[in-house]
């Protein structure tokens, strides 16, 4: 067999960057540990490193860094600060893969560093996608990188598709693209209900365990729109071709449906180290630690339509992806600041999707030709979401 693959985590210390650390080390002749980075929980950076001895950490900030070289014995690991260490691992010359899991859009400028470098990248930084879509995808065509999804639902599709994919669903006779949503821990609440909720009670999954802002992201249903976004930069599906499933038991991660009346799913139990062991061997299968999925336990699977009442957050998505240009981008930034004051216990619940979609009113989309259009869409969608939250605290 070959060397081993040089692995570069990003976001390490997160609940997808254990999971990947969980896969990969059951494989020790596949992938090499070779760099990982966090923005905080500074001691499990540091464990990790003890444990795996990487050849790079990246940090935010100098003092952390410090701190951490005190902690590492010396000559085995540079640690790198910042945005610029994140992008350096992530187009390094030895990295082979990586693995974009950092939380929001502070992971766009090393994820399409990473496809710059015509890397294997493994994406679970929807929100990258969501915002430089077609600055992204035009990036994985031009430098030959390799890019495998995995949130649950896109590792999803991408298997019930054809191995010959090219991009196009019409060219492989596919009708639809079928998203399941478990619909949250808030599925069968009202409106009135809704008006309370706190953040720990957002926060708490029934069927995945996921860090603070993409648990909020599933109680608003916010999610599901960041995936309609998402599938349609990795499929080429149009707008109508995705089609949003309740189904509460999260065993079906999502469908294809083509032409000739065939629904082809992807089953299994609702663990990312599935999809992330899927695309860290991808084309081959590996073991992944999780169990057989136990259908006589199960029972039976529910499907049901989504409540684009009560999940305002559904048509935003839509909305955002029909508009097309900035709009992507002012969705999730402002997604991010309305989650964020929300955490902080700053806005009510059903107030994020009010500050969204304010903002989107306000912001009207502009064409997007490079990086700077991003970033200039995300920082005015992020001022204009501060003021809207302002507006609307509790
Ligand atoms: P998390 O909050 O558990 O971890 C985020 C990681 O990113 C941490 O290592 C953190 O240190 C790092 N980070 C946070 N802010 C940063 C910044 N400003 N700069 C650099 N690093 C930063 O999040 P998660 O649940 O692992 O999700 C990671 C990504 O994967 C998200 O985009 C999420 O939407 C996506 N995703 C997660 C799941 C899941 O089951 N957790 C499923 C599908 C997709
Ligand atoms: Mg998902």
């Amino acid at each position: 067999m070959s060397r081993p693959q040089n692995l570069c985590i990003l976001g390490a210390t997160g609940s997808i960057g254990r999971s990947t650390l969980d896969v990969a080390v059951r494989h020790p002749q596949r992938f090499r540990i070779f760099a990982l980075s966090a923005n905080e929980r500074m001691d499990e950076l540091a464990e990790l490193c003890q444990r795996h001895q990487p050849r790079y950490a990246v940090v935010a900030q100098t003092a952390q860094a410090e701190a951490l070289g005190r902690r590492l014995s010396p000559g085995v690991t540079e640690i790198l600060v910042g945005p610029q260490g994140l992008e350096r691992i992530a187009a390094h010359a030895e990295t082979d893969c990586v693995m974009a899991a950092i939380v929001g859009a502070a992971g766009l400028v090393p994820t399409l560093a990473a496809a710059r470098a015509g890397k294997k990248l493994l994406l679970a930084n929807k929100e990258a996608l969501v915002m430089a879509g077609p600055i992204f995808m035009e990036a994985v065509r031009a430098h030959h990188a390799t890019l495998l999804p995995i949130d649950s639902e896109h590792n999803a599709v991408f298997q019930c598709l054809p191995d010959t994919f090219s991009g196009k669903l019409d060219g492989h006779g596919v009708r639809r693209v079928l998203l399941t949503a478990s619909g949250g821990p808030f599925r069968e609440a009202t409106l009135e209900q809704l008006q309370h909720v706190t953040p720990d009670e957002a926060c708490a999954h029934p069927n995945w365990v996921m860090g603070r802002k993409i648990s909020v992201d599933s109680a608003t249903m916010m999610n599901k729109a960041l995936e309609i976004i998402e599938a349609h930069w990795l499929f080429g599906a149009a707008p109508e071709q995705i089609e949003v499933v309740v189904h509460p038991q999260s065993v079906v991660h999502s469908m294809v449906e083509y032409a000739d009346g065939s629904v082809i799913a992807q089953l299994g139990n609702p663990d990312m180290r599935t999809p992330i062991a899927h695309a860290l061997a991808y084309p081959g299968r590996i073991e992944a630690g999780v169990g057989a999925l136990d259908l006589f336990r199960i029972g039976r699977l529910d499907f049901a339509a989504p409540d684009f009442a009560r999940f305002p957050a559904l048509r935003l998505g839509y909305r955002a992806l029909k508009e097309g240009g900035t709009s992507p981008a002012t969705l999730n930034a402002a997604n991010e600041i309305a989650v964020a004051a929300f955490l902080e216990r700053r806005l009510p619940f059903l107030a994020i999707t009010a500050v969204i979609e304010a903002v989107m009113d306000e912001l009207r989309p502009r064409p997007l030709a490079n990086l700077d259009d991003v970033l200039g869409a995300d920082a005015a969608a992020r001022r204009q979401a501060a003021l809207q939250v302002e507006a609307m605290a509790d």
